[in-house]
C-alpha cells in the first residue's frame, strides 16, 4: 500500500504533509459527537477504521503494524491538525499504553495478533493494574494467576479501570510469585474481556458518567500465549507502559488545550471580561503555560524517537498538564460566575455547561496515571537525583 503521506514531491514535504492531512480530515470528518454512549463508541470506531484504512493512523507506530512511522516534525504536525479538526482519539488506553510494551517486548505472533486491530479500533483495550489495596503501591497487588498446563487461572479484582465497560481486552498485572515477592513476582497478562468469569461493574464518577469500572476475575482461563515477556518479569515491562501512559497523548492534549484556551478567550471577549487587567494577566499566565506544555510534549516525542522511551521526564509533562487543566477550568468558572454552575439542561447554561463538566472531570486528573505526589517523587528521585523514598519499590 502506498501511504498518502509518503507521496511528496517538489514543495516542502512537511507542508505538503500538513496540507494533505488537513484536506483528508476535512473530507472525511465524522461530524458531531453523538450524545448516546453506545452510538458514540460506534462513531469513534468507524472514524478510527477510516483513519487506519487510509494510512492515517498511529503517527509514531511502525509501518508494519499499520502505523505511519512519521518523523518528529510530522508527528508534531499530525497532532496539531488532529486537534484542530476536533476528531475523536482512540477508544480505551491500549494505543498509548499497551502498544509500546507489545512493540518492545511482544513476540512476532503477539504483535501481528494484537496491534493492527487495536489501532484500527476493532478491539478496545483497557488497563487493569490498580486494585483496591494497590494503587500508588502497585507491587502489593493481589490478583493471582496460577499456571495450569497451557493456561493461567486468574482470580482477583481490579478497580478504576477506565473504559472497562467498552473493553474487549484487558492488559493486566497479575501475581505469579508469592505476595512477599512484590515487584519480582508480577507478570504482564492480556485477558479477553469476554471470557467466562470476567465481570465488569461500572463506577459512577463526579460528572455522573461511568468512565471507569471495577473488574472481577473469577477463575478466568487465559492462554499462556497471552503473557507478554517472561513470568515474574511484568514489573519491568509495566514501567515501559507507565512512562508511555504519562507521555501518551501529551502532544494531542497540548494541542487540544491550545485550542481550548483560545475558546475561553473568545468567551471572555464576548462577555466583555477582557477589559479587566487581572483577567488578562491570568490569560497571559495560561498562554505561557500552554507554550511550555507544548514544548515538553515535543521534547518527549523526540526522546521516544531517539531512545525508545520518554523516561522519568514524562512525569514533568504529566504534572504540567494536569495542573493546567484543573486551573483553566477553575478560571473559567471564576470568569462565568454563578451562571457557570448551571447544568447543561438549564436554559441559561453557558456552552452546554462544558466548563463545569471540565472542572468536575479534571478533579481526578491529579490521581489517574499516578497521583501528583507520586509524579513529584519520580521527578525528585529520577530527574533530580534526590534520595529514594524508604518503603517504596525500587525503580
Ligand atoms: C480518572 C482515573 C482513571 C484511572 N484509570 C485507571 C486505569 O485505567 N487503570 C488502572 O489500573 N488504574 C486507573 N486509575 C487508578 C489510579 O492509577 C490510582 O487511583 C492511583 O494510582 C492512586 O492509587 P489509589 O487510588 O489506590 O490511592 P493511594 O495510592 O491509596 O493514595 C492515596 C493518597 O496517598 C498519597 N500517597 C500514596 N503513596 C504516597 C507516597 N509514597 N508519597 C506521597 N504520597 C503518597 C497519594 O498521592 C494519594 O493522595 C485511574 C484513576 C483515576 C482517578
Amino acid at each position: 500500500m502506498t501511504l498518502p503521506h509518503a507521496a511528496t514531491s517538489g514543495a516542502d514535504p512537511d507542508q505538503a504533509f500538513r496540507a494533505g492531512l488537513r484536506q483528508f480530515l476535512a473530507e472525511h470528518h465524522p461530524g458531531r459527537r453523538p450524545n448516546d454512549p453506545g452510538e458514540r463508541l460506534a462513531w469513534t470506531k468507524a472514524w478510527l477504521a477510516t483513519l487506519f484504512d487510509n494510512g492515517y493512523a498511529g503517527p509514531g507506530w511502525p509501518r508494519e503494524f499499520g502505523g505511519m512511522d512519521l518523523s518528529f516534525a510530522q508527528q508534531v504536525i499530525y497532532h496539531e491538525e488532529v486537534a484542530r479538526a476536533r476528531v475523536p482519539g482512540p477508544p480505551g488506553t491500549g494505543v498509548g499504553i499497551a502498544a509500546p510494551t507489545i512493540i518492545r517486548y511482544g513476540t512476532r505472533e503477539q504483535k501481528q495478533r494484537w496491534l493492527a486491530p487495536m489501532l484500527r479500533g476493532d478491539k478496545v483495550w483497557a488497563q487493569g493494574y490498580s486494585e483496591p489495596e494497590a494503587g500508588s503501591d502497585l507491587p502489593s497487588l493481589r490478583t493471582t494467576a496460577r499456571r495450569d498446563g497451557a493456561e493461567y487461572i486468574v482470580s482477583g479484582q481490579k478497580i478504576w479501570t477506565s473504559h472497562a465497560a467498552d473493553a474487549d481486552v484487558f492488559f493486566t498485572l497479575v501475581r505469579t510469585g508469592t505476595q512477599e515477592s512484590r515487584q519480582r513476582g508480577i507478570t504482564y497478562l492480556v485477558i479477553d474481556a469476554h471470557a467466562p468469569g470476567v465481570q465488569v461493574r461500572p463506577l459512577r464518577d463526579l460528572t455522573g458518567g461511568h468512565q471507569f469500572a471495577e473488574v472481577f476475575f473469577d477463575d478466568v482461563r487465559v492462554p499462556v500465549g497471552n503473557r507478554i515477556g517472561e513470568e515474574n518479569d511484568g514489573w519491568r515491562l509495566a514501567r515501559t507502559s507507565l512512562g508511555h501512559e504519562r507521555t501518551a497523548g501529551a502532544m494531542s492534549q497540548a494541542e487540544m488545550y491550545r485550542r481550548v484556551l483560545t475558546e475561553l478567550e473568545e468567551l471572555a471577549r464576548e462577555r466583555g471580561l477582557l477589559a479587566d487587567p487581572l483577567v488578562r494577566d491570568q490569560f497571559v499566565d495560561l498562554e505561557i503555560r500552554v507554550g511550555i506544555i507544548r514544548y515538553k510534549a515535543q521534547a518527549a516525542i523526540g526522546d521516544i524517537l531517539a531512545k525508545g522511551e520518554a523516561g522519568p521526564v514524562s512525569s514533568i509533562s504529566r504534572l504540567l498538564i494536569t495542573a493546567f487543566e484543573q486551573d483553566i477550568h477553575e478560571f473559567a468558572l471564576d470568569l462565568l460566575g454563578p451562571v457557570g454552575l448551571l447544568g447543561k439542561s438549564a436554559p441559561q447554561a453557558v456552552q452546554r455547561s462544558r466548563w463545569l463538566h471540565g472542572f468536575l472531570r479534571t478533579r481526578a486528573s491529579t490521581i489517574g496515571a499516578g497521583t501528583r505526589e507520586i509524579q513529584l517523587n519520580t521527578v525528585a528521585e529520577q530527574v533530580l537525583g534526590l534520595p529514594h523514598e524508604p518503603g517504596m519499590p525500587a525503580r
